[in-house]
């Protein structure tokens, strides 16, 4: 299992080879050598493996016929894997005009001024959210609304990414989709609940922090839309959507899932995300060692070696693109929508792929022009209705199109 099972454990010393040496001397000389073997091993064992030695020995069974884009793509058309995990973060979301919005300087937070925060994450920050008896620190849930606001699923509509990872589901090739973002946009486009895994929660449901009763997407919507922070009529405690915000654990699917899923999985696709935020980044050293991992991605990430396992002795952790011994990690470099597309193209799904994202598209919009009509009712509300501005939407389109211009 660990790099260094040819390595004797460093307490073993060396057997007595029957050369008679029983002098003092000779004893105090095998005893520093067995010292200096032992320092050596140790030393071995701090050091990062290299190219030649240790790890290369156990370099584990080789799977794709080439470790490249083009290797992956052969490995799903030979049917090969049939429990593929893709892992998404915020730039799978991008192109639909969401912005990263965890990261000061995208100009959401220029709005939050007013709001004194002490640092721009304390908006997600469950005790600035919530009043911390303890510290006598008052509740500030407003600037979190505020800013839900501008977000609010309902706004957007899903990527090419988000259909090429529906479309693997239609396929029966998809194990699970563990996502990052909460904007919900893997429901809207049609992948379904029990594949889906929202590590870092949804705007789906919310929760009464105080009484714990459940409200639904649509209620809270209401208020915030209203400008008012929503309340439980109950008891009068505040509702907070069920994203999980910094201070928070991850919701309880994540810890039910990952030990399930990750033995299975036999192709892992990482997509728009930087691989930073734990425990999520430390996926991807989750799956079998034969496992082959794509990671489709605007910069090169994930690669960092893992100090804890080089002290350890243990095989470098993370991906290993620039490694000699590299076996298994194949990057694509550009926008998540246009991998999902060069990828499509060499499994021959590329029409079916633009066609859905064209048809699914056509349906959202439909849906909104009916929705805005002055005629309509009452807003309906329901995960499907999307794109309550005019701007976003045509840009979303405008940049699904020069995906699909590739
Ligand atoms: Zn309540």
């Amino acid at each position: 299992m660990s790099a260094n099972e040819d390595t004797p454990p460093p307490t073993e010393k060396p057997d007595d080879d029957g050369s008679g040496a029983t002098g003092g001397k000779e004893e105090d000389k095998q005893e520093d050598e067995s010292d200096l073997n032992f320092l050596q091993r140790l030393l071995a064992q701090l050091k990062p493996p290299t190219a030649s030695e240790g790890v290369e020995k156990e370099k584990p069974e080789q799977l794709l016929e080439e470790v490249t884009f083009e290797g992956v793509a052969n490995y799903i058309k030979k049917g090969k894997c049939k429990n593929i995990i893709v892992m998404t973060g915020a730039g799978i979301s991008t192109a639909a005009g969401i912005p990263d919005f965890r990261s000061p300087g995208t100009g959401l937070y220029d709005n939050l001024q007013k709001y004194d925060l002490p640092h721009p994450q304390a908006v997600f920050e469950i005790n600035f959210f919530q009043s911390m008896v303890l510290f006598n620190q008052q509740s500030n849930p407003e600037p979190f609304f505020m800013l839900a606001k501008e977000l609010y699923p309902g706004s957007f509509k899903p990527t090419i990414s988000h259909y090429f990872i529906k479309l693997l589901s239609d396929k029966e090739l998809l194990l699970r989709n563990y996502t990052q973002n909460i904007d919900t946009l893997e429901r809207v486009a049609g992948i379904p609940q029990e594949k889906l895994v929202e590590a870092h929660g949804s705007f789906h449901t919310a929760h009464c922090l105080d009484c714990v009763k459940e409200y639904s997407h649509e209620w809270v919507r209401d208020e915030v839309f209203a400008d008012k922070i929503p309340t439980c009529p109950d008891c009068k405690g505040v509702v907070k959507p069920d994203i999980v915000f910094f201070g928070e654990s991850l919701p309880p699917v994540f810890h039910r899932c990952v030990p399930q899923d990750m033995p299975k999985c036999d192709l892992l696709i990482v997509m728009g995300t930087s691989l930073v935020v734990q425990p999520f980044c430390s996926l991807v050293d989750r799956v079998p060692a034969t496992t082959p991992r794509l990671l489709i991605n605007k910069e090169k990430c994930g690669n960092q070696p893992d100090f804890f396992s080089l002290l350890m002795g243990g095989p470098a952790s993370g991906f290993q693109f620039d490694s000699d011994d590299n076996y298994r990690d194949v990057m694509w470099q550009g926008t998540t929508d246009d991998g999902c597309v060069a990828l499509a193209e060499l499994l021959g799904w590329k029409d079916e792929l633009l066609n859905y994202v064209k048809a699914e598209h056509k349906r959202i919009d439909e849906a909104n022009a009916e929705a805005k009509k002055p005629s309509a009712p009452e807003k309906k509300g329901g995960d499907k209705e999307v794109g309550n501005s005019s701007n976003e939407g045509s840009e979303a389109e405008k940049q699904n199109k020069e995906a699909s211009n590739l």
